[in-house]
């Protein structure tokens, strides 16, 4: 039996896979793709537990794993994109993959830092990053 297709969304920020391509994950999701978003900040401590829940609850209703990286968010600032791209090489052990995530010229610092963390991976993956 052929494993299922896998998308890795990366996200900045927990609402982020509602707002880059959205309808590209959903249209994927519905041809077989299991799409996971990973989330790679929570926000301001105060507000962490209240997105925590919102991103899970996102989740449920889009049908999409969601892996939340704690020691990332804990860590420190400056480990903050080679954590990341850790993070997606380890999720991205079952062969194919397809990343998405904002682009490192976004122009907003953490989606730069993701964009750039997504492109180190898929070149350690050995994948062209676009
Ligand atoms: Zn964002």
């Amino acid at each position: 039996m052929m494993p299922r297709r896998e998308i890795l969304h990366i996200s900045p920020h927990p609402d982020d896979e509602a707002v880059g391509a959205p309808a590209t994950l959903l249209a994927l999701r519905d041809k077989g793709f299991e799409v996971t978003n990973i989330v790679t900040s929570l926000g301001a401590p105060a507000d962490r537990d209240r997105r925590r829940a919102e991103v899970l609850e996102a989740g449920r209703i889009g049908d999409f794993r969601v892996k939340i990286l704690d020691d990332v968010i804990a860590g420190a600032p400056a480990d903050y994109e080679a954590a990341v791209t850790a993070a997606i090489l380890t999720a991205s052990s079952r062969a194919p993959v397809i990343l998405v995530s904002p682009s490192p010229h976004d122009k907003h610092p953490r989606h730069e830092a993701v964009g750039r963390a997504t492109a180190a991976a898929a070149k350690k993956l050995g994948a062209e990053a676009a």
